[in-house]
């Protein structure tokens, strides 16, 4: 697939970027987490050096200050305001000898104003104590000479609340240092962080595409497909969803090899793009595979739905072109409407994909089927057959008929052809063909042959038993029989019915034979050792009868009926039934005509010299009980 390698070349300059952004953003983030538990050591040593303390000594200064200015208006006694001075006296030596002491004489200046506004403080003592009493009048010059200590203390317990003080801000080189570092780490952590979070944001944006869209052709793919069929039922308009299956796919991929494919399909969804998705308001998906999806939207009337249908066949019937190689595919279209067949995706889908089917069946034609509700009784009837299938082999519901094969020169029936029949209690008469159609497709032709050879064997002895002289019944073959051990099923139900050998035959279907040539060939000649003759059945509808007749031993070729049925009215059935009459004596090989109605045909394939002939002209298909008649003489061959 060519977006592989570049997909892959992404994916790895993802994992170049990655490892340096993620290596970044964790050194960052561990360093950062050193610096900042360092630096909040150092803020935390500068922050709790005397903050409160100061705070307090600030505090008892104004208060001290306060009741200077109380004493003076005659509001308090001089022993209050000396028990004010006392504990302001008492604050500065719990300062000044303590550790907050070392850490404001760290810093530049602080002790000197607190051990000045003490030494203040100290001179105002005998003031306080003795001169006041006699003089009150002092207290105003006591307040001016408190008031710059005041103002200096306040700044400083400020300074140092706010970090502003000078030591913080310039003198300790490992805060700036350490702050400068941080920056930086911010930096790369900012920068690394944004770079995963862009990444990661693109990574989630290339997962939703991918996670929609289909890897080889960039269409939308079935999740998408089912968002926009939500969507579209949630709005209630009314649309429509084609789906669309490629005929002869298969073919171009055996053949041709994957590549060839994967160019087919490219190609077949550039065609979709640019000639329905331009010219129709719709959405082309590829769901896997060589299954295409369009949901057509605001579809009014069926015609629109059609016109878009037989757009995509002849957009996808046109020649392929390869380059190496020029190529046809075709496609079957399968519709499904909203509302009316379906209220939801699932519904739609599955609806769509029934028709899908019923188109498929006349490929390599291509055609467009709209679902209809009688589609899915088909398919209700279908799946009810086949589980019921294997029980009505094992309880008798199924029986056979035979038909006789006259011999024309002798006017005598040489053998039998045994046919299924089985009458189903609600569908009545169910084809054998359609029988044998649900057994290959459900697996249930093995235990079918082994009923088919026993019933043959036994109803062969109960002829024999009545006193009929038992002549060759041929059963027909489908295709899985073909890998049972038919000889030894055969014969062992001619033994144990105590009947010789060579009284069963088989029938091979033309166009079954083609697929399974080589198991058929290698079939054959075990058969014939075996006395068990073959014959080819409905020869001339297959593709390639003539070189069936070359490469298979058998013993006897049946001309379809179609070729039979107008000879009266055709010459050139007439001309060509002639030639392959003669084709197969002069191969050494029988010739049985089918379907017989009427006298013409008859007497002309006696004339021609046809071997033997079958059809309702001589019988049609019946009960063994009225074969035993016919067999026995009692009533003529004729109807
Ligand atoms: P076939 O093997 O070619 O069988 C002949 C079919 O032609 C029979 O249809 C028979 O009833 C019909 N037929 C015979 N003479 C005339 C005639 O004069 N006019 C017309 N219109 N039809 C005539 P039937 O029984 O419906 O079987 C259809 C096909 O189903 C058979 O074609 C055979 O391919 C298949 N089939 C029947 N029974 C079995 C079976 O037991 N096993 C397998 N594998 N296939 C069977
Ligand atoms: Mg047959
Ligand atoms: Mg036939």
């Amino acid at each position: 697939m060519p977006e592989k390698p570049l997909l892959e070349c992404a994916n790895r300059w993802k994992s170049f970027w990655l490892f340096p952004v993620v290596f970044i953003f964790f050194v960052s983030a561990l360093f950062s987490l050193i610096q900042l538990k360092q630096s909040i050591a150092i803020l935390d040593k500068r922050h709790d050096t005397s903050v409160w303390t100061i705070f307090q000594l600030k505090i008892e200064l104004q208060r001290f200050h306060d009741s200077l200015i109380i004493y003076e208006k005659d509001q308090s006694t001089l022993v209050e305001l000396q028990e004010r001075y006392d504990i302001l006296w008492s604050r500065f030596p719990v300062i000044l000898n303590s550790i907050d002491g070392e850490r404001l004489s760290e810093s530049n200046g602080s002790i000197e104003i607190v051990e000045q506004a003490f030494a203040e403080v100290k001179a105002l003592e005998p003031i306080i104590f003795e001169e006041l009493a006699l003089n009150p009048a002092l207290t105003s010059s006591i307040r001016s000479r408190i008031r710059p200590h005041l103002e200096a203390i306040t700044i400083l317990s400020l300074d140092n609340y706010l970090k502003h003080n000078d030591y913080l801000s310039r003198s300790d080189d490992r805060v700036t240092g350490l702050q400068e570092k941080l920056v930086w780490l911010m930096f790369g952590l900012i920068l690394s962080g944004s770079l995963l979070l862009l990444m990661v944001l693109r990574e989630n944006r290339f997962n939703l595409y991918q996670a929609e869209h289909d890897s080889l052709t960039g269409m939308p793919n079935r999740a998408y497909l089912r968002r926009v069929l939500s969507d579209r039922c949630g709005i209630g308009q009314p649309y429509a969803l084609h789906l669309i299956d490629l005929n002869g796919f298969k073919d171009i991929n055996d053949t041709l090899g994957h590549h060839a494919g994967d160019l087919v399909l490219q190609a077949v969804a550039k065609r979709l793009k640019d000639k329905i998705d331009n010219f129709f308001d719709c959405v082309t998906c590829r769901l896997g595979g060589d299954e295409f999806a369009i949901v057509q939207f605001d579809v009014m009337t069926k015609k629109q739905l059609n016109t878009l249908a037989s757009q995509v066949v002849s957009v996808l019937t046109e020649e392929f072109d390869l380059g190496e190689h020029q190529c046809h595919i075709g496609a079957s279209i399968g519709s499904s409407l909203y509302p009316d067949h379906g209220r939801d995706g699932s519904s739609l889908l599955s609806h769509a994909d029934i028709a899908m089917y019923q188109a498929k069946v006349n490929a390599p034609e291509s055609t467009h089927k709209l679902f209809s509700y009688q589609m899915l009784e088909q398919i209700n009837r279908r799946q009810q057959l086949q589980r019921e299938l294997r029980n009505a082999i094992h309880n008798g519901e199924l029986h056979l008929e035979y038909q006789p094969i006259v011999c024309l020169k002798k006017n005598k029936t040489s053998s039998l052809e045994a046919l299924l029949r089985w009458h189903h209690p609600i569908y009545n008469a169910i084809s054998p063909l359609e029988v044998i159609d649900i057994a290959e497709q459900y697996g249930i032709t093995e235990d079918l042959g082994h009923w088919l050879v026993s019933e043959t064997a036994s109803q062969i002895k109960s002829w024999k038993d009545s006193g009929i002289e038992p002549v060759p019944v041929s059963i027909n073959i489908s295709p899985s029989m073909y890998q049972m051990n038919l000889v030894e099923i055969i014969n062992s139900a001619l033994e144990s019915n105590g009947l010789p050998q060579g009284l069963i035959w088989i029938e091979i279907t033309e166009d079954t034979s083609l697929e399974i040539i080589n198991e058929v060939q290698a079939m054959l000649p075990d058969l014939a050792a075996e006395g068990i003759k073959a014959s080819l059945d409905d020869f001339g509808t297959g593709l390639s009868s003539l070189s069936h007749l070359r490469q298979l031993p058998i013993n006897a070729v049946k001309i379809d009926r179609s070729f039979i049925g107008n000879l009266e009215q055709d010459k050139k059935s007439r001309d060509l039934v002639r030639h392959i009459i003669n084709i197969g004596h002069d191969l050494g090989i029988k010739v049985v005509a089918e379907g017989i109605e009427d006298q013409y045909s008859n007497d002309f394939l006696f004339e021609s010299q046809c071997d033997y002939a079958q059809g309702y002209y001589y019988s049609r298909p019946q009960k063994p009980e009225a074969i035993g008649n016919l067999l026995s003489g009692s009533v003529n061959n004729k109807t």
